[in-house]
This record gives structure tokens, sequence and C-alpha cells, in this order.
């Protein structure tokens, strides 16, 4: 676990922001809200301490067809002088009883994992320390904010306690069925703030205010419904930040998630900040750790992010149509009885290009992208979850956090790559490859490489993360081979 050389202390001092360019991001699905405005500065210092403490019980396996999701490698800092110690159980935890129905009948938890198990006692200890909590994909970190915010609100008082926000109206959604399954004995009462369907949207001005205990939402919505004063912050105990690199990032929500959390420290006392995500680049994380104070911290190193039970393969294409070749003959003709497949494109115009030439062959394929109708998106989202289709062609609107249990392909059709630059997008690779292998289970992800500007992409990405997307010939054979090695056959 944690050796004391390798947890790196990050002592902040006070810093001024400079205001950044009022700019609209460029993102190759356009998948976002918008608008932008101004950032703010505090300060944070940590120090390290050992966490031996910090270990669980590994004896029991929570489930034998499953690998421990790869959350081994956490390090941690804490700040300041506060002891934590690890839990083993969910008792362990002195959570409600009603909380403990939730985990155990409704999700069907057993035991936590390990990101859990670290993280909320950090959490849920006073004095409620700010955190910055790295771990893998499909390692459970919604639970550590989902319990965090049902554990620290107040069920008699009916005001917003607990604000999540996430990048995309998929996952604010997603994260509110979970806190609604998980609180489901609590009383706990939850609105969902995303853009609604203009059919039954009704003007922000009409509406009453806010009396819901937590708010999940994007921070367009949230930003909206709080300068309409109804969405009141005095109460507020807890702002989670999920997909937290994005959500302050420069080129995702940075603007518009600083503007939000002033305004939360302008009326409420002491609010504590959780950040969440699988991945901090060094830019993002020199940022978050000024806006947090005396925050504690969980991370993992890149070159061990990338998840082992996932096999990471390259198929060399001559062109366009050898890529969607291969996507019929070995992703739906081949694949056919495995799970679910996810097939990701870069642009609106490749979903749909790729869509309409599988369907016209008889395929059945959803397609979602941001210029879908929110409604819409919905309704193709359920039909995926429910298995009515097996194969979906998303852009990067399904990147980050989409929890799908039976994906255990993912399609990589197009490399991801910087807008703006073409350089590689780690992250997004990271985060796309994990939309399979949720909490330890098995997958593979293929990779479509065409032309020198691929390959060079994906060895920049092979390099960034220390590992190595095996070569599989474009036929029968190497592909049952390779989805052999991936335990999937
Ligand atoms: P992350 O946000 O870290 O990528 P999620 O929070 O979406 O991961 O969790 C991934 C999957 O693991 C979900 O389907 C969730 O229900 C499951 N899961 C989370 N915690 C546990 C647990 N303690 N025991 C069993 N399954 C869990
Ligand atoms: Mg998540």
């Amino acid at each position: 676990m944690a050796d004391a050389e390798t947890a790196t202390a990050t002592a902040a001092p006070p810093t001024t922001e400079t205001k950044p360019p009022a700019a609209e991001p460029k993102r190759w699905g356009d998948i976002e809200d918008d608008a932008p405005e101004e950032p703010t500065r505090v300060s944070g210092s940590t120090s390290e301490v050992s966490l031996d403490g910090l270990k669980i019980d590994e004896s029991k396996k929570i489930n034998k067809f499953l690998d421990e999701p790869e959350d081994s490698n956490i390090k941690a800092v804490t700040s300041g002088d506060t002891p934590y110690t690890s839990a083993s159980t969910f008792e362990d935890l002195n959570l409600s009883p009603e909380l403990l129905k939730g985990l155990y009948v409704e999700m069907k938890f057993q035991k936590p994992s390990k990101i859990q198990a670290i993280s909320l006692p950090m959490i849920l200890t006073p004095p409620y320390k700010d955190l910055i909590a790295q771990a893998h994909n499909g390692s459970g970190k919604t639970t550590c904010f989902v319990l965090g915010m049902l554990s620290r609100v107040d069920p008699k008082l009916t005001a917003p306690q607990a604000l999540c926000i996430c990048p995309t109206r998929e996952l604010a959604i997603q994260n509110m069925e979970v806190l609604r399954k998980m609180g489901k004995y609590t009383g706990i009462t939850s609105e969902c703030a995303v853009p609604m369907d203009s059919r039954d949207y009704m003007p922000i001005s009409k509406r009453a205010p806010i009396s819901a205990q937590i708010v999940i939402g994007t921070p367009g919505t949230i930003k909206k419904w709080m300068s309409a004063k109804k969405l009141g912050t005095s109460y507020l105990k807890i702002l989670v930040f999920d997909e937290a690199d994005h959500m302050l990032a420069e080129d995702g929500f940075k603007d518009d998630s600083l503007r939000i959390k002033k305004d939360i420290e302008r009326s409420s006392s002491h609010c504590q900040v959780l950040l969440f995500s699988a991945t901090f680049n060094e830019t993002v994380k020199n940022f978050v750790s000024k806006i947090v104070k005396s925050y504690n911290q969980l991370f993992v190193k890149k070159e061990e992010l990338s998840l082992e039970a996932v096999k990471q393969y390259k198929v060399y294409c001559h062109d366009e149509l050898a890529k969607i070749q291969i996507i019929k003959e070995r992703i739906f003709d081949l694949g056919e009885n495995l799970g679910q497949r996810i097939i990701f494109v870069r642009t609106r115009n490749s979903a749909s290009m790729l869509h309409k030439q599988l369907t016209e062959d008889g395929y059945t394929v959803s397609s979602i992208q941001g210029a879908i109708t929110p409604e819409d998106r919905d309704k193709l989202i359920n039909e995926f979850r429910s298995g009515l289709s097996q194969v979906l062609i998303s852009t990067d609107l399904l990147a980050r956090g989409f929890d799908q249990q039976q994906i255990n392909l993912v399609i990589n059709y197009d490399l991801p790559i910087k807008y703006e630059t073409h350089e590689p997008d780690y992250e997004v690779y990271l985060h796309r490859i994990g939309r399979a292998g949720r909490f330890g289970r098995k997958g593979a992800v293929f990779n479509l490489i065409c032309g020198d500007r691929d390959a060079e992409t994906i060895r920049k990405i092979e390099l960034y993360f220390q590992t190595e997307a095996i070569e599989v010939k474009n036929n029968d054979e190497e592909f049952e081979n390779a989805l052999r090695q991936a335990g999937l056959l």
C-alpha cells in the first residue's frame, strides 16, 4: 500500500488565478453544457502520514467470477493530524441502519471496495476535510460520494444540503438513480438538475424553489437555478464534483464549476468539497489542489491506471472501409455471443455515417451523440441498459462515467485526440476503455488504426500509460484468440 516515498504532499501557497479568455470550449462531440465565468483561488496544504492502518480484509472475494477492482495501488496523503482507519465492512462506517439496508438489500453490495474503504472514513469524519480522490475506472467511486451525501444531510431539513455536479446529463441521471436506490429507506429527497426536453420544460422563473435535500445536475443547469434563486446554497454541507478533472479543466467546465463553488462559499459557512475522477493530469492536479482547503488526497500513478482485467489490442486497417468491415464481421458476427459492445467515434458525423452503413446492411445498432434531443438520448440509453440493443455507437458523450456492467468490449473506431492540437487525449482514452471491466469484470478494447497519424497516436498512448496494445491481424482466428486471451470466450 502507501509507502511514504511514493506519497507526495502538495503544499500549495495562496495563489491568484488570472481570468482566462472567455472562449467557447471546443470538443469533437460537442456534448456538454456551456458558458464561461470567472475563476477563484483558495489555498491548500497537506502533509504526509503513514497509512499502514488503511488496509482492508482481502480474504473474502466479493464474487469468485470477478477480480478485485483494480485500486490496490492507491496512495494517500492526509492533511493535518486527523487519524483515519480504513473500513473493512460497511458497519465500520457507522452508517444508519437505513443506509446499510440500502447497501445490502438494494445495491446488493457485500463489502466496501478499497477506494470506499479508504475514502469514506475521510469523508465522514469531522472536521469533514475536502478530498481529492483518484481511483481506477469502475472501482466504485460513486458509492463514496453518494454515501457521503446521504450520511451528511438532515432529512428533517427541507433545503438543499448536498450538491453533486457532473459533466453530462447522462451521468447526472445515472448518479441520481444510484442515489435514489441507495437512499431508498432514508426518506431523503433529491432533484435532478439537467437540461430538459423542450416539450415538458417549465420556465425556471415559474418553478418553486428546490426543497429537495440533495441536488445532482450539470453545471449549466445548476448555475441557472442558482442565479434564478431557485437553488438555495446557505445550507449546503457538501459539494461533489464527479469527473472532477474534466469539471475543472480549461477545455471542460472550469469556469462554471468555479463560479458555482464561489457562490456557495459566499453563503455557506463550511462546505466540504469532494473531487472524484480516475484521471488527474499534472496540470489539473496542480490546479485542483489550489482550489480546495486543507484537503486529503488519494491518487494513482498514471502507469498503474489502465485496468489489467481489460486487454488492449490494436488492429491495423488499410482504410475506412476496412474499419467498417471489421465492425461488421468481427464485432457483430463474431462478437454475437459476447456481452454488450460500445463503439467510440470522434464526431457526430462519424456516428451517423457508421450507423447508416450498419443498418443498411441489416445490423441492429443504436447510436447516441449530443445532437439528439435529451428525451431521445434517455430513450436510447434505456434501450441499451435493458439489453434491447447490444451494440451502441457513441461519441465521447459516454466516454466518462457510464456504468453498464454488461459492456465487455470497447471499440475505438476513431482514436481519441484533442480537438485543438490533434495530440492524443490520454484521459479520454482511459475513460473510454474503462467502460468495460466494471468492478473487476473482464473486458477487451480494440483500437482500429488507420494511417500514420493513428499509428503515432496509439504509440504515444502506449508510452504514456506504459502499456502495450497487442496487435491483432484482421482474421477470425486472431480475433477469437484475442477474445479468448481476454477471458471473453
Ligand atoms: P467508478 O465511478 O469508480 O468508475 P462506479 O461507482 O460507477 O465506478 O462503480 C462501478 C460498478 O461497481 C457499479 O456497477 C457499482 O454498482 C459496482 N460497485 C461499486 N461498489 C461496489 C461494492 N462495494 N460491491 C460490489 N459492487 C460495487
Ligand atoms: Mg464514476
